[in-house]
């Protein structure tokens, strides 16, 4: 079974975000689970205080060295695997179709969810094995990353989704972007399903539907023909 440990100061963001499809189902069949850290919970302040000031100046306040320390350290007694503690950054790796298999092969992944200015830089450099990104922007918090990763890592693990075929198909997999699909009615807005779908031909459809890949992987990702 996967280990997913979450460290964040807002635990309750994630009362829901897993309770739904394919990650409730992998959680259900115990391929994977997830525990929410409250950081203020490792706050060694009365008044749970878990940030402060930055030295030298400048606005906004930081996450303190201790309390993230305090909960990785528990964090990884409470689980005996093999861990990995990802501070979820934009300055880190950015995240990819091809990347994500790395992480099918992690025990147990520890994310810390920053805010504000971030964390001490010597957490980072003492604690943490890897930054990752989710993209060239700047959001709130490490919350919505570590809810990103969850789902991406989570459906490629084995015995996650029902179909391989749809692993082996989707849009990134082979350099190619899925075709089109349609489902009922046949006709909507003079807008009919290509007859070919309905002809039941599986040959003709096969080589239809990589046509399709190509074209669309032509005009919406044309770089990537170029792998
Ligand atoms: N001062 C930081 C910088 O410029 O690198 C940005 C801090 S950001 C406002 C607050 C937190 O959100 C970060 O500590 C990080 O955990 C998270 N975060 C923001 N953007 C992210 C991204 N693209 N990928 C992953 N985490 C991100």
């Amino acid at each position: 079974m996967m280990q997913f440990s979450i460290v964040t100061i807002f635990p309750k963001m994630f009362n829901n975000i897993f309770k739904y499809g394919v990650i409730n189902r992998a959680i259900t069949n115990k391929i994977i689970n997830i525990n929410i850290f409250n950081l203020r919970n490792f706050s060694t302040n009365k008044r749970k205080k878990v940030d402060d000031k930055i030295y030298g100046g400048g606005s906004g306040m930081l996450f303190m060295f201790l309390p993230l320390f305090n909960a990785v350290t528990k964090i990884k007694k409470m689980y005996k695997k093999n861990s990995v503690v990802i501070y979820l950054s934009p300055q880190g790796k950015l995240l990819n179709y091809k990347n994500i298999q790395y992480f099918l092969k992690v025990e147990h992944l520890i994310f810390i969810c920053g805010r504000y200015r971030g964390i001490d830089e010597r957490f980072i450099r003492t604690q943490v094995d890897e930054e990752w990104s989710i993209g060239n922007y700047i959001l709130t918090g490490g919350e919505l990353p570590a809810m990103i990763f969850i789902d991406s890592i989570t459906r490629l693990l084995p015995g996650v989704l029902n179909n391989k075929n749809s692993l082996l198909n989707e849009t990134f997999s082979k350099n190619l972007l899925d075709c089109p699909h349609y489902t009922r009615p046949k006709k909507i807005n003079n807008i009919v399903v290509p007859k070919i779908l309905l002809s039941g031909n599986h040959k003709k459809i096969k080589k239809w539907r990589l046509q399709q890949s190509l074209k669309n992987t032509l005009i919406k990702k044309p770089n990537f023909l170029e792998k």
